[in-house]
């Protein structure tokens, strides 16, 4: 067996595991196989184990390998930080954006997308580490954000997606997860049923806290 096919071997079970342990439903949390700075041939034999959802960050490569894989029927997630003048390649070209943090890059997705694509799925980012210099929402004004997007017409609100300050320690990895699932349950609307939570340094506690989708690179395609 070669080494990207042991690695999505390991992290599907470690992800089974997971579930078994905070008592989730089997299936529940779905894998993003996060392949920037990975070449395509990379994610044409993931394709092959099996694998359909793909994370891309930086738009022009992942135009590339979008053609480079147009016979490959694979959901593309773009997941990196959005330019309001990059909306319009976002809005055309993918499946699903994570990263949305503002409603002007929410109106422009939605004005952009294209009539005969289905509405693009979106999870909003939310910055729990309440640092200036990090993208995403604060949690304060997820609420409203979170209105007046499902207002748009192009757009399907999925929910939500946060990168967390790293830490190794287990209980400080569920903490801000924690905070962000209790903040979007409480609002009672069961169009949300994304939670686009954890890495491969902190993929067990992102589950124990209710992630429904896991963005793994580095354990899957090694160190970039
Ligand atoms: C790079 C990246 C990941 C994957 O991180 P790993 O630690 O390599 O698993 C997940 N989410 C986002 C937003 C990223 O930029």
């Amino acid at each position: 067996m070669n080494t990207l096919k042991q690695n999505f071997n390991h992290i599907l079970t470690q992800i089974n595991q997971a579930e078994i342990t905070c008592q989730r439903e089997t299936g529940s949390v779905q894998l993003l196989a996060v392949s920037k700075n990975k070449p395509a041939s990379d994610i044409a034999q993931a394709y092959q184990f099996g694998q359909r959802h793909f994370g891309e960050n930086y738009l022009q490569e992942a135009l590339s390998k979008q053609q480079q894989l147009a016979a490959f029927n694979i959901s593309w997630h773009f997941i990196g930080p959005i330019q309001s003048n990059k909306t319009r390649p976002i809005a055309t070209h993918f499946d699903w954006v994570h990263s949305v943090d503002r409603l002007k890059i929410a109106q422009r997705l939605s004005e952009q997308r294209p009539a005969h694509l289905p509405p693009l799925n979106i999870c909003l980012q939310v910055n729990i580490s309440d640092e200036d210099t990090k993208s995403g929402a604060m949690l304060t004004q997820l609420p409203e954000l979170i209105a007046q997007v499902m207002q748009l017409p192009n757009l399907r609100l999925r929910g939500v997606m946060a990168i967390p300050a790293p830490q190794t320690d287990y209980e400080l990895q569920r903490q801000p997860y924690r905070k962000i699932h209790k903040t979007v349950m409480a609002l009672n609307l069961p169009e949300l049923d994304t939670f686009s939570f954890g890495m491969t340094g902190d993929l067990e506690a992102a589950i124990a806290e209710g992630a429904t989708i896991v963005r793994i690179g580095t354990a899957l395609f090694g160190s970039r």
